[in-house]
């Protein structure tokens, strides 16, 4: 592609994605597309000869655009978000254009020097412990198993690495904890079985005395405790382990602290929200995602760790070809996680937290907790509809029951979320919470408004007199 062609095509990309942005509102929140549609139309094997731009370009909005699912929809209120903003698209380009790969400090000094400071910054924002330090990570998937791998590592004194594992280690979190949590005891090799689950109370929040209870019974046993993973924010219902006594537990028995914050995390950059943090001083690790509440696209994830050494002593690698004279002076990133190659994420964010300011984060995130607590009082006030779990964030579980039988109660919150989906207008998600089937409904999109707040509760109600 010449620079001609490419700077067109730049400048009409950019003008569409600005349109997007307007009126992105205008396509069905949830793709309508069937399965083996989207393949189906486009051919089985690449062209042999190139393709002008203008008809790529056409493809993608005639064939690829359908098929989307549009999760920068102001209505959308599925799973957690997974928001952009414009600022931190524009750094994607730049990312792009440069190209440049990050895994040591020479291989682009100024995208690692970003990366510690962004990170720094986001420390400060949310009131990390000042020894925390910080590394972005692609999710907080893979953060998770870094935290995994390490605490591994501390708990065999830096042997199975090098060995294999020869004990039975024990991880404990919430019967509420996130799936990656399971899959990272997979493949860090302490096998599902020495995933050990504990009880929840009332509000989904895991129960310290039962963690106490199950470690001091499997260190009678001759099982190894190593770490705990506590939540906050969980996934089904956004609950909040109590980080303090969670903390205390894994400080008296000598376990690693791993804190998943994937989406809830963001919200600790506001005063008013800073509780969630009582008890920071024991962590090991913590991971938030601004992929998901603070307007970075995916993906970026901050992990940060108490002992940095803990974590280049997990994953160093010292190949011939990689060293350079600076080692010993440098981070080289290439050691702080499971890739060698990194994207160059620390721009985007750099760019978001610049182009909003810090009051300016505070006062989006501040509207969709306002938000979400105006719609859990409409739940509350229809005598039709409950509130299923507390609501600390923006994320509201809740389902319609009129007093009938609990199955037939789980059927019906079924086919309304469905009914409500088919619509297009809006998407919400669902989940159980002590067995019942809820409806979730999850804020956090830049330009959702009380309007599509309010237009989601009327269609909600809608569907409910239809389907009765
Ligand atoms: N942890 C929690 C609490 C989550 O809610 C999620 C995703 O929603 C994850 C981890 C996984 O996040 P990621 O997709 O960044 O791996």
């Amino acid at each position: 592609m010449d620079r001609d062609t490419f700077r067109e095509f730049g400048h009409r990309f950019v003008d569409w994605v600005a349109d997007y942005f307007e009126e992105v509102e205008k396509y069905p929140v949830m793709s309508r597309v069937k399965p083996g549609e989207v393949r189906a139309m486009l051919p089985s094997g690449p062209p042999a000869q190139p393709e002008p731009m203008e008809s790529i370009f056409r493809d993608f909005k005639q064939i690829i655009l359908p098929g989307i699912t549009h999760w920068q929809h102001p209505s959308w209120f599925g799973y957690f978000p997974a928001n952009n903003s414009p600022a931190s698209v524009l750094g994607e380009i730049l990312t792009a254009g440069i190209g440049a790969q990050c895994m040591l400090w020479q291989t682009s000094p100024a995208a690692e020097e970003l990366e510690e400071l962004v990170l720094d910054w986001l420390k400060q924002m949310l009131g990390l412990p000042e020894e925390m330090t910080g590394v972005i990570q692609d999710t907080a998937s893979t953060a998770t198993l870094c935290a995994l791998l390490s605490a591994r590592e501390k708990a065999t004194g830096f042997e199975s690495n090098q060995k294999g594992l020869r004990e039975n280690l024990v991880v404990y979190a919430s019967v509420e904890t996130h799936s990656s949590i399971e899959k990272g005891i997979k493949i860090a090799g302490y096998g599902r079985d020495n995933l050990h689950l504990i009880p929840t109370d009332k509000t989904y929040a895991l129960v310290p005395e039962k963690l106490e209870q199950a470690v001091r019974e499997d260190k009678e046993q001759g099982l190894k405790p190593a770490c705990v993973v506590a939540t906050l924010g969980t996934t089904s219902s956004t609950a909040v382990d109590p980080l303090q006594a969670v903390g205390k537990i894994c400080r008296r028995h000598g376990l690693w602290l791993h804190v998943d914050a994937a989406f809830a995390g963001s919200a600790a950059i506001l005063p008013e929200m800073k509780w969630m943090l009582e008890g920071a001083e024991h962590m090991d690790s913590f991971v938030f995602n601004p992929h998901k509440w603070l307007f970075t696209n995916f993906d970026c994830s901050a992990y940060f760790v108490k002992d940095p050494a803990a974590l280049v002593r997990t994953f160093e690698i010292h190949p011939e070809y990689l060293k350079t004279g600076l080692d010993a002076k440098v981070k080289n990133f290439r050691d702080w996680g499971i890739q060698l190659g990194r994207r160059f994420r620390a721009l985007k964010l750099w760019f978001v937290i610049r182009s909003y300011g810090v009051e300016g984060l505070q006062a989006l995130l501040r509207e969709h907790i306002r938000l979400a607590q105006l719609f859990a009082g409409w739940v509350r006030e229809n005598a039709q509809f409950e509130l299923m779990a507390p609501v600390p964030f923006s994320l509201v579980c809740f389902r319609f029951n009129d007093g009938g039988e609990e199955q037939s109660l789980d059927a019906l919150n079924k086919k309304l979320l469905e009914s409500i989906n088919a619509t297009g207008e809006v998407f919400l998600t669902h989940t159980t919470l002590g067995g019942r089937y809820v409806l979730r409904l999850a804020i956090g999109q830049r330009t959702t408004t009380e309007r599509h707040v309010r237009e989601a509760w009327n269609l909600i109600l809608q569907k409910t007199e239809e389907l009765l």
